[in-house]
């Protein structure tokens, strides 16, 4: 591929300690599914895992749980995603943990001789995985003669990086101290955890024992709305850093004269003599293809340049008529800081219409991902 990804190492290390910081006394788990956020499960893990020890790493698939193994990480792992039953056993064999949040689930796992560790679910208001708080006692009956193998019980947040208004979320927990007090009453001793990125920075009553962070340990506020919240209660923001650039190089140039059409469809006719730069990316690289027309822009020796006509599959076109002396070769930022401009994965989300979230998991996980040390 003509495109690459820079990893900054010491922003990761840095997000890192921020959330050791902040969710102190709490344990620490990087979110790393979906291929590290789009970062690359392999770079990330080796970036992070050279400089620190987590004592969770969080993942989505089973297939990452052994991912992980074979990089030689011998910390714990929780699987966040569902995972069908006829892989129990594997996740067991790796060592990853699961979590139960159904009967149907709980009833197969009660019958296997090889268990993986459990964290309960419960369902606190998203309605997605978990089981309604008020089953618990009888669940907590039934695991009984199971306490060995049953680590944590956890839940997730529906409404906190959408709103600045956190009542969903205070009921939400009012849920979740149900659950916990019916632990108490079963006299079970084990994990609690319900945050990620935006609650672990918003409420520190939610911290509870384990902090799930995700897209902020990439330097990613989880929205504007979060970043707004923040600012509510403290005097300034945490510094993330974001630790992904997403580059690329001019593939040619050329002039396009007035009246002529740009790219597919014929979408943009050129006003005047032009100048645009072929970029060797598209929506197959990971490059939303929605995003053309709506004031997006890469940037080329630190200037913007907007992106004229359709994204195609493999190529984008981008004027350059501001430009002297670009040529095949030169640098293009898609994502990330070049002289004073940035773009960054939230801008071109809101170019796509999403959030980063789906930018950045959306990126080609064949791009080449390199760790830079700084
Ligand atoms: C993805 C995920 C997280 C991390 O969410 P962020 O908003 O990226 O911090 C935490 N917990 C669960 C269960 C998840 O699925």
């Amino acid at each position: 591929m003509r495109c690459w990804i820079e990893l900054s190492r010491k922003a990761l290390i840095e997000n890192y300690r921020i959330f050791e910081r902040v969710s102190s006394p709490s344990e620490l788990m990087p979110v790393i599914k979906s291929n590290a956020y789009g970062h690359g499960l392999k770079e990330v893990y080796a970036a992070l895992c050279s400089v620190v020890a987590p004592t969770w790493l969080g993942v989505n698939y089973v297939e990452e749980a052994e991912e992980l193994r074979s990089f030689g990480y011998q910390g714990s792992i929780l699987v966040v995603g569902p995972v069908p039953q006829s892989l129990y056993e594997q996740a067991a064999r790796a060592r990853a943990d699961i979590f139960i949040g159904d009967l149907f689930s709980l009833e197969t796992w009660l019958q296997l001789p090889l268990k993986p560790k459990i964290h309960i679910k419960i369902d606190t208001g998203m309605s997605r995985q978990g089981f309604e708080p008020e089953m618990l006692p009888k669940i907590l009956e039934t695991l009984k003669p199971f306490k060995s193998d049953i680590v944590g019980l956890a839940s997730h947040f529906a409404n906190v990086e959408d709103v600045v208004e956190l009542s969903y979320a205070h009921k939400q927990l009012e849920r979740f101290e149900q659950g916990r007090k019916a632990l108490d009453t079963a006299g079970l001793h084990i994990k609690t955890h319900i945050a990620s990125s935006a609650s672990t920075l918003l409420l520190e009553q939610a911290h509870f024992n384990i902090t799930r962070v995700g897209i902020s340990m990439f330097g990613l506020w989880p929205s504007q709305a979060t970043r707004l919240s923040y600012l509510q209660t403290h005097d300034k923001l945490e510094n993330l850093k974001p630790v992904l650039s997403w580059l690329t190089e001019v593939a040619l140039t050329k002039t396009v004269r007035e009246g002529d059409c740009i790219g597919y469809g014929c979408t943009y006719k050129a006003m005047k003599d032009m100048t645009i730069a072929v970029l060797p990316v598209g929506y197959y690289e990971g490059y939303p293809r929605i995003a053309s027309g709506r004031g997006s822009y890469v940037l080329i020796k630190g200037k913007r340049c907007p992106i004229v006509g359709r994204i195609c599959m493999n190529m984008m076109m981008v004027d350059i008529s501001h430009l002297s002396k670009v040529q095949t070769g030169d640098r293009v930022t898609l994502i990330g800081s070049d002289g004073s401009e940035t773009i960054d994965a939230e801008t071109l989300g809101a170019w796509a219409e999403t959030i980063h979230y789906e930018v950045l998991t959306c990126l080609n996980p064949r791009i080449p991902r390199k760790v830079l040390d700084d």
